[in-house]
């Protein structure tokens, strides 16, 4: 992680300033033309949220945005890529995965009940940017479509694997039952 900083310079046309900001539109500014947002979420500020232990995250979140002011929203177009770290359910291989939205939209109201917050003329976009990639994180990953290996015996991974997940399987059924006993 500490290196975060040199891999952010490295990426073409990234714009250093916008280094570990959130991501936010100006509404004053989008009244001109059109805005352009492009950079990346750091892994602190992203809160990755998984309920699949397979899959993890150890890399910012990029993304490469346009808003636009409509009549009484803001319209945000663009591309939004998640590099994922993975393990494969069927043979317990660690490999490199990613959510990719090439599609992403969403359409911001700016009056009425469903009017996004804004602060200082500014609306932050990355809860929306978080929501869409997770729910499209992978349920069972597979390190390719038609993995059928079974787990290498011998590496003795399986049965740790097993067993922390019955473990943790355990643990989140004894919260469970304090919480109805409370
Ligand atoms: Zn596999």
């Amino acid at each position: 992680m500490r290196d975060a900083g040199v891999a952010l310079l490295a990426i073409p046309g990234f714009r250093g300033e916008e280094s570990g900001m959130p991501v936010t539109v100006n509404i004053r500014k989008l009244e001109g033309a059109p805005i352009s947002l492009e950079g990346e979420i750091p892994l602190e500020e992203l809160e990755f949220v998984s309920n699949d232990e397979m899959v993890a995250c150890s890399q910012p979140m990029r993304y490469g945005l346009e808003a636009e002011l409509l009549d009484d929203a803001i319209l945000v177009r663009g591309e939004i890529l998640l590099p994922l770290d993975c393990e494969c359910v069927r043979c317990l291989q660690s490999f490199q995965d990613e959510v990719r939205l090439a599609d992403f939209a969403v359409h911001l109201p700016l009056e009425g009940e469903d009017a996004v917050p804004i602060k200082n003329d500014c609306v932050d976009l990355t809860p929306f940017l978080r929501e869409d990639t997770f729910l499209r994180l992978p349920q069972h990953p597979l390190c390719r479509p038609d993995c059928d290996k079974l787990p290498e015996l011998k590496t003795g991974r399986v049965s740790p694997a097993g067993a922390k997940s019955a473990s943790n399987g355990a643990a989140a059924w004894n919260e469970l039952d304090k919480l109805k006993l409370d």
